[in-house]
């Protein structure tokens, strides 16, 4: 650690972890990169150093917390355990509370109930047979999810009020779940809020989000389906949870509108979020460079944006379209570095301004 050049410190070697290290060398600032998988990791390629240990290893977060003047996290799985133990050397990025809820959707959706904030009917269950009796009160169509660890729809099965609780409980193989009803959506949008130490918070502009088999495949921003009301109505409530985890950074809240116009809250996650890629090209100041400036005690920027932009998520299966987009003006092609493509892997995305 130098006086005046900064070290960034990133939990997390993935895409996210990588987009964060490339803000961070455009501000100065040097990255080091702490994952249990970090050598050859996306985020390797671009940082300054790595540290390859698991999340509990305390002397190497020791010797992690040394180099960084601050800490992100690029994923919410990091076990909130290792962020407070960071927290008390270094000033980290979202703050162990934050994680801690949205590890777990029952907790996220129960913070957000208790905020006001609209969420579809849930349950919590543990058992076939708790699993049994919400499907009695659900009464409909819903979506078994595990309460925690899942992501791209991995951990969900669709059921209704005929389903056999028992070979669901099974299939799912978990301990905790939580029973959704299923909601029937007009669009689905997420909202990104940033917060810094000081309590100064802030939205980005909306996006909305078209996902196939349970993973994002196209956001549109600022989200054209969303009136200025509902835009309003979400903001407010991603500032609501934000100042009620004590948030540093950004976080994004994922909603549905539903065909009568209003907004129900489905989950948060407490760091960039794949939604949000093409505030690189699209706003004053990336998600990225966002938290990097948050992270680092810098003033924030503004997030306007530049104008209507369009993102596609690129996985291994459309890596043979990656020539053609590369030959088409006025497309940002971003490639992650991954070294096995595979199908439904993200590997890169596609940015372009709308109508272009
Ligand atoms: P999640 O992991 O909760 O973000 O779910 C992945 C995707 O599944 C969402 O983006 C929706 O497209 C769909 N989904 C999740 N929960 C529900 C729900 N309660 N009703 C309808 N669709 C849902």
């Amino acid at each position: 650690m130098s006086d005046t050049l900064q070290t960034l410190g990133i939990l997390g070697s993935g895409q996210l972890g990588r987009m964060i290290a490339i803000a961070a060398a455009q501000l100065g600032i040097r990255s080091v990169v702490f994952a249990p998988d970090a050598a050859g990791s996306p985020a390797a390629d671009v940082a300054h150093a790595i540290i390859t240990a698991p999340y509990d290893d305390k002397a190497a977060l020791d010797a992690f917390a040394l180099q960084a003047d601050a800490v992100v996290t690029e994923f919410e799985n990091v076990p909130a355990d290792t962020m407070a133990y960071l927290g008390q050397s270094a000033l980290v990025c979202p703050g162990a509370d934050a994680l801690r809820v949205a590890q777990n959707r029952i907790a996220e959706k129960t913070l957000a109930r208790e905020l006001g904030i609209g969420v579809p009917d849930f349950w919590a269950v543990t058992s076939a047979d708790e699993l049994a009796d919400a499907l009695v009160a659900l009464n409909g169509r819903g979506i078994v999810k595990t309460t925690t660890l899942g992501y791209d729809g991995k951990g969900q099965i669709a059921v209704d009020s005929t389903s056999d609780a028992k070979t669901v409980w099974e299939a799912l193989g978990t301990h905790q779940a939580i029973l959704e009803a299923f909601v029937s959506f007009s669009h689905e949008v997420s909202f990104l809020v940033w917060r810094t130490k000081d309590g100064e918070t802030g939205c980005f502009p909306a996006a909305e989000n078209q996902h196939k088999n349970g993973i994002l495949a196209q956001t549109i921003a600022p989200a054209p389906s969303l009136s200025p009301d509902l835009y309003e109505a979400g903001s407010a409530a991603a500032i609501k949870i934000a100042d009620a985890v004590g948030l540093e950074g950004v976080l994004a809240m994922e909603a549905f509108i539903t065909k009568d116009g209003t907004i129900l809250f489905n989950e948060i996650a407490p760091r960039p979020h794949n939604s949000f890629h093409w505030t690189i090209e699209g706003c004053e100041t990336s998600q990225f460079t966002q938290l990097v400036r948050i992270a680092c005690g810098l003033t924030p920027g503004s997030t306007a944006a530049r104008a209507t932009f369009t993102m596609d998520n690129l996985l291994g299966e459309h890596m043979g379209d990656v020539p053609a987009l590369l030959n088409r003006a006025g497309v940002s092609v971003h490639l992650y570095g991954k070294a096995e493509s595979r199908t439904g892997r993200k590997m890169g995305h596609a940015t372009w301004q709308s109508g272009h």
